[in-house]
């Protein structure tokens, strides 16, 4: 190895530290099984319990064997299956939109949608904490960026009426902040879009199968459905597979099929991952009692941390942050949860800015009373020993 690239990696390693992640003996579930022991798991974006459920698994299955595991080139280049078609269009029917076009993951539906809607001469607005790949689509879209803090409203209006001279302008938003579990104030964000000519895309990637009273989320909650243009959520968290999705007009999907770049160079989806997305989304819509759980468990598990004296920021979904602060602090609080059979990560850079460590934990709907009150009495002891709390 060429020896200034390895003291180049090794700095930047030493920065760092090692990359670590734990090998699961299981699937994704309440519990998982780490080195022959069962934790309890409260890390993972399977809201629904979605990720190992029959359903899913009989149709990934099913669709491995009728068209094997791989689906060799783009869609456009080698075709497609009815399992695609048919995904899209059950999307699109429970967004409420007219069409819907499937990426190979929610990160590079955001890399690749945002440069084909805006471009140099244009501008786009973003939230200081968006997430990573809206962030990394704003920049490759080479339009001009304009970062407003945390859900600053009249920032944005400011922003808004200094891009008037430039051609088009988009605001992109989480709709559920992934590492704070605070919603956007979509309400406004969409005033101020019609107001200033803007067009609004939405993340949707935590909202969806959580917010609305169908589990469309949080447009749905909001109810502002009809007022936003370009919707983008991933089929890898509530809906238990992989993959991303817009949904929207025809024109504007058929567009993004002509031009999105992450779309058109790469390999598509295997029929078995876009199967078990379709099971997904059925399971979501035709089964509300999964999502009460989910609401029922995560109200319990916020009031008991409440009650404890954990501070859980302004958390409005399933994403409960523990906000620590110091980082050794929560590596520490970490590994002895861990020890102590409650499996959850350790939030710090470069998810969130330095002195905001935390832990980030999920609850859902596949955890029942006792997973939940066995996480919340080992929170409670590891935290009074850590004097956490
Ligand atoms: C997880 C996430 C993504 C990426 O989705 P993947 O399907 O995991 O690639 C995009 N946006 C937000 C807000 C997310 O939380």
């Amino acid at each position: 190895m060429n020896t200034t690239f390895r003291e180049f990696l090794n700095e930047e390693i030493a920065k760092f530290g090692t990359p670590t992640w734990r090998i699961l003996e299981s699937p994704q579930g309440a519990r998982v099984c780490i080195k022959g022991k069962w934790k309890i798991s409260l890390c993972s974006n399977n809201y629904l319990g979605l990720a190992n459920h029959p359903s899913l698994k009989e149709a990934a299955a099913h669709a491995l064997e009728e068209y094997g595991a791989g689906s060799a080139a783009a869609r456009s280049l080698s075709g497609s299956t009815q399992l695609h078609e048919d995904l899209e269009q059950e999307l699109a029917d429970f967004k409420g939109t007219e069409a819907a076009l499937a990426f190979n993951s929610g990160n590079v539906t955001n890399l690749g949608v945002i440069p084909a809607l805006v471009r140099k001469g244009d501008a786009v607005f973003s939230d200081a904490i968006n997430h990573g790949s809206l962030i990394d689509g704003c920049r490759l879209s080479g339009a001009e960026k304009y970062i407003y803090p945390h859900g600053d409203m009249s920032l944005l209006e400011k922003l808004l009426g200094d891009a008037m001279h430039l051609r088009n302008r988009m605001i992109v938003v989480d709709s559920v902040f992934s590492m704070d579990g605070d919603t956007a104030p979509l309400p406004q964000i969409v005033e101020l879009a019609e107001e200033y000519d803007a067009i609004v895309m939405v993340d949707e990637a935590h909202a969806t199968g959580v917010l609305g009273k169908h589990g469309r989320g949080a447009l749905e909650h909001f109810g502002l459905e009809d007022r936003v243009d370009v919707i983008m959520g991933t089929l890898g968290k509530a809906l238990g597979s992989v993959g991303g999705y817009i949904a929207g007009s025809i024109e504007l999907i058929s567009y993004l099929a002509r031009t999105a770049r992450s779309f058109l160079f790469t390999t598509s989806l295997p029929a078995s991952s876009i199967a078990a997305a379709l099971a997904g989304v059925r399971k979501l819509r035709d089964d509300p009692e999964l999502r009460e759980r989910l609401w029922r468990n995560t109200n319990f598990y916020k009031g008991e941390l409440a009650q404890l004296g954990f501070n859980t920021m302004d958390s409005k979904s399933p994403i409960v942050p523990i906000l620590i602060g110091d980082d050794e602090v929560t590596e520490r609080f970490c590994q002895r949860l861990c020890e102590e059979g409650l499996y959850v990560t350790k939030i710090g850079t470069p998810y969130v800015p330095e002195g905001t460590s935390r832990l980030r934990t999920i609850v859902t709907a596949a955890h029942n009373e006792e997973d939940l009150g066995e996480a919340v009495d080992i929170l409670k002891s590891v935290g009074s020993e850590l004097r956490i709390i």
